[in-house]
């Protein structure tokens, strides 16, 4: 079966699904479109996150309406402040609900999310940025990061296999990986600090993730291929990836783009049934 990001239409919804994640019958997982909410301009119409300058009652209704669809308590999400760091949080049942109906509850400074707990949905947030779903069907632990350019250099995304292992006995090689709609290097451009930072943490391959010549310093910047390498060098077998290559920045009929100036947010999901 080939690895992708299906979509699924529910109700006016459209929201991807992974088919890797899928298979084991494990996880419900998701990744949001901007279709089928309440929000109107600049957040229209599926802003999922509470930390905009929405109507917070259209964010709690469009949560509500996405987690109908996937057959979850939206009172139970568990989400982050996220601030483009690499704090990965262990959350425990009692986190549960942490962040779903208003910001001053979420988990702060965080990341990425992880888990072993059944029932527990994890929420990550997004308008370019990287989303990176974690699964380990052995030891049945799952996980989510947000990665723009400065998680990225991070390496977020590594960490967060690392803390799988380090908390749950994952063994990189069982675990599955699937990168999402996010910005892609067709409409990435970076500047010189930004370059710098990529040279710094990628000292052997950044000529390969800066996809034209910096002479002006600017440069188009793969995050797909970046965070796919660091995943890749803690020991998931390439084969265990997923990558959605959708840029939300081209699909704006589907996708909140914070580079075209939309301010509504997409959403990750992931739990353990
Ligand atoms: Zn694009």
């Amino acid at each position: 079966m080939k690895r992708a990001f299906l979509p699924c239409e529910k109700n006016e919804l459209l929201y991807y699904t992974i088919s890797a994640f899928d298979t084991t019958d494990l996880v419900i997982n998701a990744f949001s479109s901007r279709k089928g909410g309440k929000s109107k301009k600049s957040f229209e119409s599926l802003n999922l996150s509470v930390l905009t300058a929405d109507n917070l009652e259209y964010v709690l209704e469009n949560r509500r309406r996405l987690c109908q669809a996937l057959g979850i308590d939206s009172h139970t999400l568990v989400g982050a402040c996220q601030v483009h760091g690499d704090n990965i949080y262990l959350v425990k049942g009692s986190d549960r609900g942490a962040g779903a109906l208003t910001s001053k509850t979420a988990i702060a400074d965080t990341d990425a999310l992880i888990t072993n707990e059944r029932e527990i949905p994890l929420i990550l947030f997004y308008a370019d940025c990287v989303p990176v779903f974690f699964l380990d069907p052995v030891k049945k632990a799952v996980g989510l990061a947000h990665a723009g350019w400065k998680g990225t250099v991070a390496k977020i995304a590594a960490k967060t296999v690392q803390a799988l292992g380090e908390n749950y006995g994952s063994n990189p090689k069982d675990i599955l990986v699937a990168i999402g709609p996010s910005i892609g290097p067709c409409h990435y451009q970076v500047d010189r600090p930004v370059i710098d930072e990529v040279k710094r943490a990628y000292p052997k391959e950044w000529e390969e993730l800066l996809t034209t010549s910096d002479i002006d310093g600017y440069a188009q910047l793969n995050l797909w291929e970046a965070n796919l390498r660091q995943i890749c060098q803690t020991g998931v077998p390439q084969e265990n990836i997923t990558v959605a290559g959708m840029c939300t920045y081209c699909c704006q009929e589907n996708f909140f783009s914070h580079r075209r100036g939309m301010a509504g947010r997409q959403a990750a999901i992931i739990m353990l049934k």
